[in-house]
């Protein structure tokens, strides 16, 4: 392969809300939101749940690492991997880390808290990778190296951004965590991902679970439905979907009964199951 057109995406971790290991969980995973992406040799990551562990290890032995790390937001399931990512105390690496404010707070302010004593034994101040927090607006397009990343804000409590990466002609989006609006389509989520190759969405509940048919309505939690998830991607003819943020308490079992009842013979959409890495701009492999 010719690395230098290489656009892959790899999810180390995309369960919400809070770990889930556990016998029923071992096929699509238990760790949370970590996406490691390959754009020629650029790597960008996605946001710090626990699979940055993982990440941080296969990173180790390698040579220097100099990586962007995108923030959707600073909730704990995003952001509770970090103070575990062994490349942070190797001198030599380099790390941009973008985020928004969320409730007038920026990611640096959130690793402060993470690496604090008594909560845990390394402080910021012992990490000895270089560092470098940025801020941007939801909306906002940077670019970095030979990739443009388009963002856009996202509805979830505390806000979050959506992410587009566009390289080589191809586009990879990511939208989670984000909740569809009651009626009609989030408008400014379809523009960003219209037409992308590979989008990876926010997609929790069931209808009967976000109706409050079995359990509490989860109305207004910041997370999406199956459908709506789907519908919005359709709506933005996005040629691949993977389905995203599994409910923690989602068993192996029921992702594969929900796959068969709402997918159907789809071969453009599945639930993303940990450990897998997608080419963007080519079909999803069965
Ligand atoms: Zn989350
Ligand atoms: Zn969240």
């Amino acid at each position: 392969m010719d690395l230098s057109k290489d656009f892959s995406v790899k999810y180390w971790g995309l369960r919400g809300s809070i770990p889930s290991p556990g016998a029923h969980t071992v096929r699509y995973g238990g760790n949370t939101t970590s996406l490691e992406i390959r754009c020629g040799n650029q790597l960008f990551a996605i946001d710090g749940g626990t699979g940055v562990r993982l990440l941080g290890e296969s990173l180790i032995g390698k040579g220097p690492v100099h990586a962007t790390i995108l923030m959707s937001h600073l909730h704990l399931d995003h952001v509770q991997g970090f103070p575990f990512f062994a490349p942070f105390l190797i001198p030599g690496n380099r790390f941009d880390i973008w985020s928004a404010r969320h409730n007038g707070l920026g990611v640096a302010d959130i690793l402060r808290q993470l690496f604090n004593q008594p909560a845990f034994p390394i402080s910021m101040d012992m990490l000895k990778a270089e560092l470098n927090f940025c801020m941007l607006e939801p909306g906002d397009t940077l670019q970095v190296g030979d990739v443009k990343v388009r963002t856009a804000p996202l509805h979830h409590p505390g806000g979050a951004v959506g992410y587009r990466l566009e390289y080589g002609g191809r586009s990879l989006a990511h939208c989670s965590d984000w909740e569809h609006p009651a009626e009609g389509l989030d408008e400014a989520l379809v523009e960003l991902v219209r037409d992308a190759d590979l989008l990876s969405v926010d997609a929790t509940y069931t209808d009967d679970e976000y109706a409050g048919r079995t359990g509490p309505a989860r109305r207004g939690w910041g997370h999406a439905t199956h459908a709506a998830a789907l519908a919005h991607a359709d709506a933005a003819q996005v040629r691949n979907t993977l389905l995203f943020h599994h409910d923690p308490s989602r068993t192996d079992d029921q992702l594969d009964a929900i796959a068969r009842t709402t997918l159907g013979h789809r071969r453009d959409v599945r639930f993303v199951a940990e450990g897998q890495v997608f080419q963007v701009g080519q079909p999803l492999m069965m």
